[in-house]
């Protein structure tokens, strides 16, 4: 079993022995590493005192301290919650545990102790200490003066239980000294990213599977990647080249997001960035359209509701025009005849062109979006010979309340064909 130790204040010499120190980079290394790459750890949240939080609070900074190392040394390694543990005493007992001993650690805030067979770390336990002599450690999730952070702490010990020893660096989470108040050590330094990633190597985000595989390409759509190494720091998400919405790192294997409009329907890839990286992985995301029957009757009435994220807790008002023959609205692509002859029910339909902002005769989706972003109605399909067995594209639209200033059209919806 091997031990290393985060010495307190009381060690002043140490401190001013790193202090007239200049080594950069000067990280070092147990010898002892994993050779899997995750480890589940259980914890006792038995701090005492007011200063340490709850038994919940006291779980999420030793879990935030424990992600640290994956997380901003992107390292292919995690340590894993695993739950809570009743466990108090060191010992070989098959499970990593972390709790507080109000015992005296003999000058150390808190040990790391490990397990190994041929240098291949087996278990580990970390111990945080109540005292030194006479003097009682205050252990905080959020330090003021005279209190020893719990992150901060933990993260180091973390970085031992990795394969990290001490380092010479005195600004790393892995220097041997921690002043009471800091929380320091909760961000890893250079200096520990590159020890960390001299043991591991960097972790490349891959993507196993994308559900749903496909979504309205008015976006909007709640998609979950799985795959692997996704860090919270590290990782961001472009959908066809457009930035996702809300990015939510769940664990390392799991990531969601909401998509954003698509510019043009169609597969489109789905890329997790990784900074400084680039790309680093790549799947196919599909717009889909609207959910609009692929051929639709004329004259006929059709349900449509769709989603605007971006434009949710605005009175804004929703509409869905015909586009046709390219780009060409519906009024542009037929001839001034036809658009004359055309027939028109309007009724509670407001009818609008997207080029020109102002009511036109072909019959439209119109509705308000909800403070949700959230548009339903439906859509009056025009009825005129003209447009027999013609495709069209639904675009969709948004404008202001007063339905004069036009946002205009925020992407392309279903592709119908009229009968
Ligand atoms: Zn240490």
């Amino acid at each position: 079993m091997n031990r290393k130790t985060l010495l307190g204040l009381a060690v002043a010499s140490g401190l001013l022995f790193l202090a007239h120190r200049e080594e950069v980079s000067a990280y070092a290394t147990t010898g002892v590493q994993w050779n899997v790459a995750s480890a589940n750890f259980s914890v006792n949240p038995n701090f005492t005192g007011a200063s340490s939080g709850t038994p919940t609070q006291q779980i999420d900074e030793i879990r935030e301290a424990a992600s640290a190392w994956t997380n901003q040394a992107q390292i292919p390694f995690a340590f894993n919650y695993a739950g809570t543990t009743a466990n108090a005493t060191v010992a070989y007992d098959g499970t990593n545990s972390v709790y507080f001993s109000n015992t005296d650690g003999n000058g150390a805030l808190a040990i790391a102790y490990w397990w190994s067979v041929n240098n291949v770390t087996q278990q580990f336990d970390i111990v945080f200490y109540g005292r030194h002599g006479l003097t009682n450690f205050a252990w905080s999730k959020n330090p003021n003066a005279g209190e020893f952070d719990i992150r901060s702490v933990a993260t180091h010990e973390f970085g031992h239980v990795l394969g990290l020893n001490h380092s010479a660096s005195a600004s790393a989470t892995m220097a041997p000294i921690i002043l009471p108040g800091s929380t320091a050590l909760r961000t890893l330094e250079a200096d520990d990213v590159n020890g960390a990633r001299s043991l591991y190597g960097v972790a490349t985000p891959t993507i196993s599977a994308i559900y749903p595989e496909s979504g309205a390409s008015v976006g909007g759509t709640l998609v979950t990647l799985s795959g692997s190494w996704f860090t919270s720091n590290l990782t961001s998400v472009t959908v066809g080249g457009i930035p996702a919405i809300d990015v939510t790192v769940v664990n390392t294997d799991t990531l969601t997001f909401i998509t954003p409009p698509a510019v043009t329907s169609g597969p489109v890839d789905v890329a997790v960035s990784c900074n400084g990286l680039g790309t680093c992985a790549a799947s196919g995301f599909r717009y889909e359209e609207l959910s609009v029957s692929d051929t639709v009757a004329q004259g006929s009435v059709v349900p449509v509701n769709f989603h605007v994220p971006q434009y949710s807790g605005a009175p804004y008002q929703a509409c869905v025009s015909l586009l046709g023959g390219g780009d060409t609205q519906l009024g542009d692509w037929l001839d001034a005849a036809d658009k004359r002859s055309l027939p028109v029910a309007i009724d509670d339909v407001f009818v609008w062109s997207v080029t020109s902002r102002t009511p036109t005769w072909f019959t439209n989706f119109y509705g308000n979006l909800d403070g949700a972003g959230n548009a339903d109605g439906f859509f009056a399909v025009p009825s005129h010979p003209a447009i027999s067995g013609v495709t069209f594209r639904m675009a969709l639209c948004v404008f202001d309340a007063d339905a004069v200033s036009g946002i205009g059209l925020v992407s392309n919806g279903a592709t119908v064909t009229v009968q």
